[in-house]
């Protein structure tokens, strides 16, 4: 391979020294989960960096609060790759993601394209997809002339980079905590409301049903939760508390509790109304996706136990 690639992230900011504070990142599923165990565990996390210990929620939620693509999404575990090729203006060329390390599995939040010197830009042949569309892992580029006239026909450089995650598109809970963090960095706070919660009470729902099928008849448990009397609020606020008491497991910590349950709230408000009284300022929707991730995290670590 004559390319240059460039493997900078992931990238998760330590607050301290503003280096990269994590060894790995999403070469593998729900790559930072050990991280946020660690955090239940009240165990120590530290910069691979500075050395210092970390307050993973403090981390998470800085992170968040970046609103840069790569920071904001390798806070959920995914990777980026800075790709440097060289193009000639007559022949189109087959960039091929497997090849710079990206699985066939990955599913691709973000390619964009720097442009340098020279006559001739490169654009993908399906460049009028959707932003969110599923991107393909085979990207064909087509030589451009930048404009009319008759362009200098020399080889020329492009830049691509790509941003990556984990996840299979059947998680329905994993995808939606994907959803919500794209539409957060789109700003569009009001929408990322509803897939942050799903992500927790969808998960929830389903450790709580396999919990009670324990202890009482799956007819029972299906009818409890088949007539809509398993609400979300009892599964939150009495169902999981009561269940990890009763199992000795680690609680989740009270903060997480009350965020997720202010998550609840806008949720129904969002459901009910269709939007917000008020717009959602930026810290408050930060604290409720961060409660969100932590809330899947902790769901994910408890269930062998539960
Ligand atoms: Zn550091």
């Amino acid at each position: 391979m004559d390319n240059h690639v460039y493997k900078p992230y992931p990238l998760v900011i330590c607050p301290y020294c503003s280096s990269n504070c994590i060894e790995s990142g999403g070469s593998k599923k729900y790559s930072l989960h050990d991280h946020f165990v660690k955090y239940f565990q009240c165990a120590d996390i530290i910069c691979t960096q500075c050395g210092k210990s970390l307050d993973w929620w403090d981390v998470v939620y800085k992170n968040i609060l970046s609103a840069n693509e790569p920071s904001t999404m390798a806070i959920l575990g995914a990777e980026s790759v800075a790709i440097k090729i060289t193009m000639t203006p007559k022949e189109y060329k087959e960039l091929s993601l497997v090849e710079y390390g990206i699985p066939e599995e990955a599913n691709i939040l973000d390619i964009s394209y720097t442009h340098y010197a020279g006559d001739f830009f490169a654009v993908e042949t399906d460049w009028y997809r959707p932003k969110w569309f599923p991107r393909p892992h085979v990207l064909k580029l087509y030589p451009i002339p930048n404009e009319e006239g008759t362009p200098e026909e020399k080889p020329f450089d492009v830049g691509v980079f790509v941003t990556w995650i984990l996840g299979k598109a059947d998680e329905v809970a994993w995808q939606n905590l994907i959803h919500a963090f794209r539409y957060y960095l789109n700003r569009n706070y009001e929408f990322a409301i509803i897939p942050a919660n799903t992500a927790v009470e969808s998960t929830l729902s389903r450790l709580i049903q396999n919990f009670l099928e324990r202890f009482i008849s799956k007819k029972k448990v299906k009818d409890y939760f088949g007539n809509n009397e398993a609400k979300y609020s009892h599964l939150l606020n009495i169902l999981l508390p009561l269940s990890t008491k009763l199992k000795g497991i680690t609680l989740l910590c009270d903060n997480i509790y009350i965020e997720l349950d202010e998550l609840r709230k806008f949720r129904n408000k969002m459901g009910h109304n269709g939007n917000l009284e008020n717009p959602i300022d930026e810290n408050k929707i930060t604290r409720l996706l961060c409660a969100a991730l932590f809330g899947f995290h902790y769901l994910k670590f408890i269930e062998p136990n539960l």
